[in-house]
């Protein structure tokens, strides 16, 4: 394979780049030749190297052709001026007459009145933004294809320099990299804390080499890797062509990528223009997560994490370095990674001490699956992929979503007070584990535990739960990349009633679409999944899953008693066709001669407004009804539970809401319903004695919450607690929280 065609001699920079950095200049002095060397190169008048300072901050670092004095003196805010612009969008600048462009800042200090043309490009490794690079030019001329491209190259070269840091000035911000205390926010996906050290779930491929010796070769070692990267794709698709067709979309969507033409000439052109192999494959992974950053499409969202992964599979066969680095995991591991699925987080399972992600959001199943492991979660932690390094010490704070990476002593101290803290509560939790969930003034609830896959069972006795009063079936279906079998899902649920023990255990079917797609089925393309097209209504569509599932719950009971609930019910009919689909089930067990469950429960999940003033009759007919809060709340208020900017506005005390569950609770007592509560604010304390206060009997929560809410409720006085609620609703506040908080305040909770 010969290298493409290019006119620039971008190959004659490198090589010249290459002996720079050979040399014995370090620091500013190797950055100052480097500037000049590229200027020279470029054939423009000016070359500069602006890095960030900190996180909004860049800074001049080393310039050839503007004023010497102006070297880290001169600073823009991220987004200020066409320096800013480009760092802040990682978009190149090219523009013949800069300061004429919109957003032009003119810096006196560094004499750039006089140039005319602008090329600026990002330097950046893998998403993570280190600082710009700018060429220009007295005359006003638009920079060539060619001339951009090398820019690009260089830029690249620039940013696999270790000692990038080092140039940045006295303050020396990054230079300190990888060695400092850091602390990084982000956002809660399950509470808890917890201290270990990094591990790494991806480490990160070392790139050695980023300049090409001998292009000729490098060529060739792209191919043959590539090569060996579309057998590996082939055999991923052999091996799951006996499972589910949506999964050999994917791989073949895989393929698509591995086989991509576009792809493959990008690579070979920066690899002509003087790249590594690795470098060249870096370099479209670095920009395809810089758009990565832009897209808000889910789909295609997807998609470039595809190319990510296939990137990453792709420098690990040119390095040869494997996910096995030869690094031993801690024993105390918080495993950090961009996004990790289910099933991967399953694997690592309980030996995880907490998760901090780039990327994730409150729903995912990755989030999900954390939280049935009761393992601390922070989502959306910028940077902390790039910022930390295997053995790292590390602090998660899930309560906060804060990160205290490498954290120095009085961080410390301070932190391992909180997690005594909360040790010491932990006991006084199980002092009172066995003893009934009844308040002061007498009134007894029964709390149970949401669960959703067998590892939460062993909770059902250290918890002191009296049954699962949710058991979401479908993180079995998510945790799979091919849809399970009857006969295993009837296993499975056999095993969770045997770790039962005979306690009651609340199954819900199948709860997907909206945030949970499973892997193996098309994504709708729906623009309000959470209104669209999921579960009850999929069941019901489609209802070969359904009855699948209900076959394989009925078998599992094997005699046994058997509650069953269907999600999302919005009408009265929706319940009666789900209710005829088990009707329907039960009638062929018993033609098949097999065992019926002794007694069967089946209810609805209340999460729609629409089904608190169902009909009468759908309260007499109904087996009971248990409060999905979640989602009842985002569609009570209009506000996505998903979205961070509307998920916290409206409260879960806010009299409109709690007035309207008191409803719920007025209808069920009326027609005898049993009521239960199971979304997440059930395991929150106070909103749980006011839950118990306007009549709810049952709560369901995360094994977690057991122990604060039982604690809680025992030492309240429900009747004093009503009075405080109905005075608030009575003065027109607009929650009752505020009110609530100073009662308890005043009766020596600590709050
Ligand atoms: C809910 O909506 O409150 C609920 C319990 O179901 P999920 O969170 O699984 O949607
Ligand atoms: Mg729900």
């Amino acid at each position: 394979m010969s290298a493409p065609d290019v006119k620039t001699d971008s190959r004659q920079m490198l090589a010249r780049l290459r002996e720079v950095m050979a040399e014995d200049s370090a620091g500013q002095a190797r950055l100052d030749t480097i500037t000049r060397l590229i200027a020279e190169e470029m054939h423009s008048e000016v070359c500069s190297v602006y890095l960030f300072r900190d996180e909004e901050t860049l800074e001049l670092c080393a310039t050839e052709g503007l004023n010497p004095t102006a070297v880290h003196e001169t600073r823009l805010k991220l987004g200020e001026g066409l320096v800013g612009r480009v760092a802040r969008t990682g978009q190149r600048i090219n523009s013949p007459d800069a300061p004429s462009e919109r957003g032009f800042r003119f810096m006196p200090e560094t004499g750039e009145e006089i140039f005319s043309s602008f090329l600026g490009v990002p330097i950046q490794r893998l998403g993570e933004k280190l600082g710009v690079l700018v060429v220009q030019t007295k005359d006003a001329r638009e920079f060539e294809d060619d001339e951009v491209d090398a820019l690009e190259v260089v830029a690249m070269v620039l940013a696999e320099m270790a000692e990038l840091g080092a140039f940045i000035g006295e303050g020396a911000a990054l230079t300190a990299r990888h060695t400092q205390p850091v602390l990084l926010r982000g956002a809660t996906g399950q509470e808890g804390a917890a201290e270990g050290h990094v591990w790494l779930h991806e480490p990160r491929v070392v790139i050695t080499n980023p300049i090409a010796e001998d292009p000729q070769r490098e060529m060739e070692r792209l191919s043959e890797a590539v090569d060996e990267l579309r057998v590996g794709v082939d055999k991923m698709l052999a091996g799951a062509r006996g499972g589910g067709k949506e999964q050999i979309d994917v791989l073949e969507a895989y393929r698509m990528f591995a086989n991509s033409k576009g792809w493959m000439t990008r690579m070979q052109q920066d690899i002509a223009r003087g790249l590594s192999a690795e470098a060249a494959v870096e370099k479209e992974q670095s920009t395809a997560r810089a758009r990565m950053q832009q897209v808000s499409d889910a789909y295609l969202r997807e998609r470039l994490h595809d190319l990510d992964d296939l990137s990453n599979r792709l420098l690990r066969i040119l390095t040869g370095q494997g996910s096995e680095t030869g690094a031993e995991m801690p024993a105390d591991p918080v495993l950090i990674a961009r996004h990790i699925g289910p099933a991967e987080l399953l694997d690592y399972g309980r030996s995880l001490k907490g998760i901090v992600l780039e990327e994730g959001s409150v729903g995912s199943h990755a989030a999900i699956v954390a939280r049935a492991l009761a393992i601390p979660l922070i989502i959306h932690a910028k940077r902390i992929t790039t910022e930390a390094l295997n053995g790292d010490h590390i602090m998660v704070d899930g309560d906060q979503g804060i990160v205290h990476l490498r954290p120095d002593d009085t961080v410390g101290t301070a932190f391992r007070d909180k997690i005594a803290m909360q040790a010491a509560a932990q006991e006084r939790y199980a002092s009172i584990r066995d003893k009934p969930a009844e308040t002061k003034d007498g009134t007894r609830l029964s709390l149970h535990m949401n669960a959703g896959l067998m590892a939460d069972l062993p909770s059902l006795d250290g918890s002191g739960a009296e049954g699962v009063g949710l058991f979401r079936t479908e993180l079995q279906f998510l945790v799979r990349n091919q849809m399970p079998k009857r006969a295993e899902l009837s296993e499975l649920y056999a095993r969770v009633l045997d770790a039962a023990h005979g306690k009651r255990v609340v199954f819900r079917t199948l709860d997907i679409g909206s945030d949970k797609v499973l892997p193996y089925m098309k994504p709708n393309d729906e623009p309000n999944p959470a209104l669209g097209w999921r579960a009850i209504r999929v069941g019901l569509d489609k209802p070969g899953i359904m009855r699948m599932q209900l076959q394989a719950l009925l078998r599992a009971a094997k005699g046994r008693p058997l509650t069953v609930m269907f999600p999302f019910v919005a009408q009265f009919e929706e319940y009666r066709a789900a209710r005829a689909e088990m009707d329907k089930a039960l009638a062929r067990e018993h033609v098949l001669g097999h065992e019926i469950p002794e007694k069967l429960e089946i209810g609805a999940m209340l999460e729609t407004p629409s089904l608190a003033f169902a009909p009468d009759k759908f309260f007499e007919e109904v087996d009971f009804l248990s409060i999905g809060g979640n989602d009842l709340k985002q569609f009570f208020f209009a506000a996505d539970r998903e979205n961070e900017r509307v998920r916290r506005r409206y409260d879960t005390l806010n009299v409109s809401f709690l007035r309207f569950i008191e409803g719920i609770v007025k209808r069920c007592e009326a027609s005898g319903t049993p009521l239960s509560f199971c979304g997440e604010d059930a395991g929150r304390p106070v909103e749980a004695i006011c839950f118990a206060a306007i009549g709810l009997r049952a709560l369901s929560m995360r094994p977690a919450s057991i122990g604060p809410v039982k604690n809680i409720l025992r030492r309240v006085d429900l009747g004093e607690l009503k009075a405080v609620i109905d005075a608030a609703a009575d003065s027109g506040a607009q929650s009752v929280r505020p009110m609530v908080m100073e009662y308890l305040r005043n009766e020596g909770f600590a709050t």
